[in-house]
This record gives structure tokens, C-alpha cells and sequence, in this order.
């Protein structure tokens, strides 16, 4: 499962009653992105709730594509958002502080750290694969990605 769907909504039971609909819990899970974070749903909440609803849209959901917010861009944005906070320098249970802060979302600081684990994982792979290639920039940057990571 990706770290996407290890991403839930902090106070997701104040929401759904706001909506007075049933979400799943978590923020992007189809049913969520469709009802929360598109029209009347938004309306509904609270100032509080509407202005870190609107902060997580304009961040993650402004794509142009035909089937957003379903393109797959809310997630590899969303991603590239925790690798930044990651690379600020940041634990994975200041991370998850964090995102609860910037858009009320919580993740389990178990699942944030595997994640980071998986990354680092899949850049050592990647500057291996690239030096075995020859391909010494790229090896070069991934070994430098890594370092930030680590
Ligand atoms: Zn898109």
C-alpha cells in the first residue's frame, strides 16, 4: 500500500457530520477527494476545517487533467511534499505534526518511517543501477537525494 493510503483525516468524524454524508477516513481515498474537497461538500464545513480543506486543494489538487482529482497528481505531489519536510530535516512524527497543522491529516509515524526507509531503499537501488550503466551524474544525484534523506 502506498503512503497515500496511510493518510487520514484528523478530524474525520467532525467532517462527516458537517457533511452529514459517510467519507472513508482516508484523504485519498476516491469517495473523500469527490465529496469533500469538490463543491457543495465544502460549503458545509466549518471556517476552520473549509480553510485547511482549501489549503490541502490548492496544494495537491490544481492539476488541469481531465480526471483529476482521480490523475494520480494529488498523490505523487503529496509524496513529494513529505520527501520535502523529510529533507527540512524533519523525524516522521514531526512530519505527521506537521501535515496535521498545514491540513489536518494524521499518518501513523510507523507507516511515515517506512516510507522513508522505502525511498532511501529505491535511491540506492537507482545509484546502483546508474553506476553499473555508467551513468555518473545520475548516480551522483541520487546518491545526493539519499544523503538529504538519511
Ligand atoms: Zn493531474
Amino acid at each position: 500500500m502506498a503512503i497515500t493510503d496511510k493518510i487520514y483525516l484528523k478530524n474525520h468524524r467532525q467532517i462527516a457530520s458537517q457533511l452529514e454524508t459517510n467519507i472513508p477516513k482516508g484523504a485519498f481515498k476516491g469517495a473523500t477527494l469527490d465529496i469533500l474537497f469538490q463543491g457543495e461538500g465544502l460549503a458545509n464545513l466549518d471556517d476552520a476545517t473549509q480553510d485547511r480543506v482549501l489549503e490541502f486543494a490548492t496544494d495537491f489538487l490544481d492539476c488541469d487533467c481531465e480526471s483529476n482529482p482521480h490523475c494520480g497528481h494529488p498523490e505523487e505531489k503529496f509524496i513529494a511534499y513529505l520527501l520535502e519536510l523529510r529533507e527540512g530535516g524533519l523525524g516522521p512524527d514531526a512530519i505527521v505534526d506537521v501535515m496535521g497543522d498545514d491540513y489536518m491529516l494524521y499518518a501513523y509515524p510507523g507507516d511515515v518511517l517506512s516510507f522513508l526507509d522505502d525511498a532511501v531503499r529505491t535511491l540506492e537501488a537507482v545509484e546502483e543501477l546508474a553506476e553499473v550503466e555508467g551513468y555518473g551524474s545520475a548516480a551522483g544525484a541520487a546518491r545526493d537525494r539519499k544523503r538529504r534523506l538519511s
